[in-house]
């Protein structure tokens, strides 16, 4: 059955994978990017989340174009590591205005469609820092920790309308993301994953793809790593 799907930041990365995952798939893929060229053979909308302006216009012309959004992928996020003594007020805020706020954003306009069907499915892409902590990424795991206390809110709040909320909290996935570390850092952080090895992106959009599907409909609030054990306990 083919589907509306939105994913936010998905020109590129972990997005770029989950909209060819859910493009193959069948589903009819939109992606909101912010910057550069889209790629081809999806449906691209020019958005910044941190503008709910710009948000709106993105989901009308998706909406003209798909129909209303039946899944959506919070994706779109930003690093600005920074130890907390040099971490300005900007580093914390501008992080979180995207990662946190900028879900907030997207899920508030996606529920309106979602709500007058009775059903949809939103899957955020937190991190698995988000309940280890890292030391110099204070600003990014408060923003991921906080889509956690969103996700389970909205999962009370609008589960009985047939929407569900998850969250997906990928470790060191290689992507511009982890690219931006030097390989000093990289080795130092493979000696803390189980399995030894940083996650493709496709791993990460496996396992998305099984929480937008009719397979999960029995899942919400849920919080899936997908991190080579190297969240473990947590
Ligand atoms: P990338 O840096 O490769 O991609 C980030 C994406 O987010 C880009 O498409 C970017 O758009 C978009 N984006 C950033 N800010 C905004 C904004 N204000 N408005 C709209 N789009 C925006 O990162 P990844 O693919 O690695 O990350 C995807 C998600 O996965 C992020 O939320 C990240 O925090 C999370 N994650 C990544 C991990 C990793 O190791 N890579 C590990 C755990 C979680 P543009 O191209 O225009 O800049």
């Amino acid at each position: 059955m083919s589907r509306s799907v939105l994913i936010t930041g998905g020109n590129r990365g972990i997005g770029l994978a989950i909209a060819r995952h859910l493009a193959e798939a069948g589903d009819r893929v939109a992606i909101t990017y912010r910057s550069g060229e889209p790629p081809e053979g999806l449906l691209a909308v020019r958005c910044d989340i941190t503008d709910a302006d710009q948000v709106d216009a993105a989901f009308k012309e998706v909406e003209a174009q798909h129909g209303p959004v039946e899944v959506l992928i919070a994706n779109a996020g930003i690093t600005k590591d920074q130890l907390l003594m040099r971490m300005t007020e900007d580093d914390f805020t501008s992080v979180v205005d995207t990662n946190l706020t900028g879900a907030f954003r997207v899920t508030k306009r996606a529920s309106r469609g979602m709500l007058r069907a009775k059903k949809g499915r939103v899957v955020f892409i937190s991190s698995a820092v988000a309940l280890r902590g890292e030391s110099g990424q204070a600003n990014y795991a408060a923003s991921k920790a906080g889509l956690v206390g969103f996700a389970r809110s909205m999962a009370r709040e609008l589960g009985s309308r047939g929407i569900t909320f998850n969250v997906v909290a990928p470790g060191l996935t290689e992507t511009s993301m982890s690219e931006a570390l030097s390989d000093e850092q990289l080795e130092n952080l493979k000696t803390q994953i189980p399995l030894g090895r940083l996650a493709r992106p496709e791993e990460i959009a496996a396992t998305v793809a099984f929480l937008a599907s009719e397979q999960a409909a029995y899942i919400t609030g849920a919080v899936v790593p997908v991190d080579g054990g190297a969240g473990m306990g947590h």
